[in-house]
């Protein structure tokens, strides 16, 4: 062991804060509606004046984690990396597996905000550090909501309106009912952009099916999460009899998970999420097994802002089997607390700033406003 004084940096304080932000318009899936963000974001600071800043968006229906479950896990945790060396993420996230089984969306804001910290550190924009070339083009969907096929088909026409080039569309009803919904999007958007499909776990093993292959005329691109997590080792049956290619969503938390899934032989695709896998450090595992394992994957969202998802569109920018992006999280927001970051332009493009670090932040007024705890 290094004797602690030849540490470069140490960790001197670690802010927690309770962000809610209010959605433009309730969002519903399968598993039921979400009408807020209700986030936390961890803050690190060193001895040098160096912080990094880190964010997870807990849905209770997906993670079992709330935002005052969050909180109160954090305030454990915390304690643990005072007077500790930030740049060593490895040793830090492995004393937060120790420390506590489980809750891999709290512990992903401790590593996202580690992985800002020591890019601000290498003076580089994120993605460098993690080898990664700012080239490639991210085009984030945008998801319509469950609801009745005439509402889901008048928001899918809008955001083609608003030149968005990829949707996503909310299913996860009975073979008839998801049928209706995806005809009716189709009359009303024609046929030339694909559509992904996702139905958050909603349908058994033969609804699946039934569905899927009722589906095959619509041109769909992909299904997320068609069965329960539970039950991941019969997506392979699905995966053999369905005609739209399968995606694991909820079924892949992390590296672990990813392992299983390609012996099992279950999916086409990987929808990676920094808020499931635990933050970066076991995202770059998923995406390495993905890789060996010839599986494409997506990147996708809970209900983060700019920050976690800046965080995220870098972690993209460092895969090159990373091919679909799934980053509107912050588009279904009323207010946008985060300065710098990501920014969205035409088409969905998302373009990656060329700051050190994340390349985003909390304005520290708005951060002084929030229900917070320092622990130093
Ligand atoms: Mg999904």
């Amino acid at each position: 062991m290094p004797d602690s004084t030849s540490y470069p940096l140490r960790i001197t304080k670690v802010e927690i804060y309770e962000m809610t932000i209010p959605l433009k318009s309730p969002f519903v899936i399968s598993l039921g509606p979400i009408t807020h963000a209700e986030n936390i974001i961890i803050r690190i600071h060193t001895d040098a004046g160096i912080y990094g800043t880190g964010e997870c968006s807990p849905f209770p229906t997906i993670h079992g984690e709330t935002q005052a479950g969050n909180k109160a896990v954090a305030k454990v945790l915390a304690p643990l990396w005072i007077r500790k060396d930030p740049l060593a993420i490895e040793d830090r996230m492995d004393e937060l597996e120790r420390a506590i089984a489980f809750n891999p969306c709290i512990k992903s804001a401790f590593d996202m905000a580690l992985f800002d910290l020591k890019a601000k550190y290498c003076q580089m924009p994120l993605y460098q550090l993690l080898g990664g070339s700012n080239t490639k083009v991210l085009e984030t969907d945008m998801t319509v909501g469950l609801g009745t096929p005439e509402k889901m088909a008048k928001e899918a026409q809008s955001f083609i309106e608003a030149g968005f080039t990829n949707i996503k569309i909310k299913l996860g009803g009975t073979t008839a009912q998801d049928v209706a919904r995806i005809r009716a999007i189709r009359e009303a958007i024609g046929s030339e952009i694909p559509l992904r499909i996702d139905a958050n776990q909603a349908w058994s093993v033969d609804t699946a099916i039934h569905t899927l292959v009722a589906l095959e005329s619509f041109d769909i691109e992909h299904c997320e999460a068609p069965i329960p997590h539970w039950n991941a080792h019969q997506l392979s049956l699905v995966r053999a009899k369905s005609p739209i290619s399968i995606m694991a969503d909820e079924a892949l938390f992390n590296q672990h998970d990813a392992t299983r899934l390609v012996q099992w032989n279950s999916v086409d695709y990987f929808n990676i999420k920094l808020s499931k896998s635990g933050g970066i450090r076991n995202a770059i595992r998923i995406a390495s097994i993905a890789q060996a394992a010839g599986i494409q994957c997506q990147v996708g969202c809970f209900s983060e802002t700019r920050l976690g998802i800046s965080a995220l569109a870098h972690f993209s920018l460092a895969f090159s089997n990373i091919i679909h992006f799934d980053m509107d999280s912050p588009l279904m927001h009323s207010e946008d607390p985060v300065s710098g970051g990501i920014a969205y332009s035409k088409g969905g493009i998302v373009k990656v700033p060329e700051i050190p670090g994340i390349g985003a932040d909390f304005d520290s007024n708005y951060l002084s406003q929030l229900p917070q705890q320092v622990i130093q």
